[in-house]
Formats: structure tokens, sequence, C-alpha cells
């Protein structure tokens, strides 16, 4: 199984090493020819508006979200979650997206979180994160924080988290990923 990290801009090596460690081969992206043969994408975080400035520059954009709609695996963390959820980028979650959410304050921060089904927390690290402020069918929210911001979502293969799931050594959510919508879709595909 192969899932390829965006490697334009921000933390892709976090990535690609905990996606080695899941048993998966991890490789990055920087341009077109880099898709093929993939079976799902990973989109880091980093700057959002940096990140799609380049993913246009390098003839990204169109290819990424035609995957989106086609039912490619896609996990964006961070700015990958405001990318795959803003219309006018990869449009692949139904939901408003509040940048930069947490403000000032709370720049960064560290707090266990309760995702649904799983029976133990998982340790999430924000990082001038944003959230979705609501999401609607079909996407549907797997973390909401007490005070009502949704910060992890999945619309079909499509994933998304506020926080950083790749500075932890807890390979759930990529394992999640890889089991729940890499492996199903290639097994349809074969
Ligand atoms: N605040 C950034 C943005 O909106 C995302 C931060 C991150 O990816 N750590 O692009």
């Amino acid at each position: 199984m192969k899932i390829g990290v965006l490697a334009l801009q921000g933390a892709a090596s976090e990535h690609l090493d905990i996606l080695t460690a899941c048993g998966v081969t991890a490789r990055p992206v920087k341009e077109q020819p880099d898709l093929t043969g993939l079976d799902g994408l990973v989109i880091p975080g980093g700057e959002s508006t940096t990140m799609r400035k380049l993913l246009v520059r390098e003839q990204l954009l169109s290819p990424i979200k035609a995957l989106v709609q086609q039912g490619f695996p896609i996990f964006g963390t961070c700015a990958g979650l405001v990318l795959l959820a803003q219309p006018e980028s990869l449009d692949g979650l139904n939901g408003t997206v509040v940048r930069n959410g947490f403000g000032r304050q709370r720049e960064s921060f560290e707090t266990a979180l309760t995702v649904k089904g799983w029976s133990k927390p998982y340790h999430g690290i924000f990082i001038r994160a944003p959230y979705l402020s609501e999401v609607n069918q079909p996407a549907e929210a797997l973390v909401t924080l007490t005070d009502g911001q949704i910060v992890a979502a999945q619309q079909g293969n499509v994933l998304v988290t506020s926080f950083h799931p790749e500075l932890t050594l807890d390979k759930r959510f990529h394992q999640y990923f890889i089991d729940q919508m890499v492996a199903k879709r290639s097994d349809q595909v074969s």
C-alpha cells in the first residue's frame, strides 16, 4: 500500500515517519507524476494560504480536487483540514472552517480528546489550529470539544483533524485512515 504526503510546505517528514511505522510505503508528493500509483494522500499542517498557492503553481490543486471527488482517501491535518473544508480549495468536507480559531491566547495547546467510538482518549496537539464550527451531512464529527468546536471529522474517504497526530507516538489516527479508508478502497478497486 502506497500513501503520499504532500510535501510542498509544512510538516511532511513526521507524517512519512509515522506512516512508515504503520507498515505502509510512504513517499513525498511534490509534483503531478508523484500522484500516480498512490492508494491514499496526506495533506499536512503548515500555512494553508501558502500551501494553496504552491498547489496552484505546481498544478496539483485540480488533480487532487478531482481525486477527492472520486472518493480517493485523503487525510488532512491542520492546514490540510483548512484546504479540504474550503469550497474554493479542495472542497472535500461539508462544513464551516474557522482558521486560527483558538486565537492568540491559545495559539498552541495540548489536551486529551474523546474520539467517537474509541475507548481510550487521544492526546491532541494544537498549533495555531483551525476548527470546524459546524459540519453538515454527509460529513460527521469525530471529536467535538466541550465548547462545541469540531476538531476531527470524516466525510466518506476524507478524514480531517485540527490537531497534529504526526507529532505524537500514537498511531491510531493514521492507522484508522489506513484501515478504514485506504485498505477498504483498494479492496474495491482491485
Ligand atoms: N493556521 C494555519 C492555517 O490556517 C494552520 C496551522 C497549522 O497547520 N499548524 O493555515
